[in-house]
């Protein structure tokens, strides 16, 4: 179906309700917390630096045409938690980083809070690990 004729909307008057200027507040705030955030986020450049440009969970390899999809984990969880010598950091593509993080709520959503041991657990768990075990089951 094709339309004959639109009319573009007439822009809105900026006469803004209390509740619109509200939510320009709350953008503002959220713009603020973006910023500290990116203050932060040295981490990311030095971990760079440290480690090579492959993702630590599936392998895949980055350059400089896509390296914004390379994200920087914390193990422990803890983005306060920023040891120079990179102890903390694994460099991980968004899909693998998304996963472990995924991973981490709905461990905390079946069992409640972590105890130290689970978190170690975890921290050893392969996605890959009973791969094997599965397939030879068939
Ligand atoms: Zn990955
Ligand atoms: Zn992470």
């Amino acid at each position: 179906m094709r339309r004959k004729s639109y009319s573009p909307k007439p822009k809105p008057p900026i006469n803004r309700s209390p509740e619109e200027r509200e939510q320009v507040m709350r953008r503002l705030v959220v713009g603020a917390v973006g910023n500290r955030d990116k203050r932060l986020s040295g981490y990311r450049e030095q971990s760079l630096k440290l480690y090579p440009w492959i993702c630590a969970r599936c392998g895949r390899a980055f350059d400089q045409t896509n390296i914004i999809e390379l994200t920087v984990h914390h193990k422990d969880h803890n983005h306060e938690n920023n040891p120079a010598d990179g102890s903390n950091w694994e460099n991980l593509c968004i899909y693998c980083h998304d996963n472990e993080h995924s991973r981490q709520v709905e461990f905390q959503l079946n069992e409640g809070n972590m105890s130290e041991k689970d978190e170690q657990e975890l921290a050893k768990y392969n996605p890959f690990a009973n791969l094997k075990e599965l397939l030879g089951q068939k």
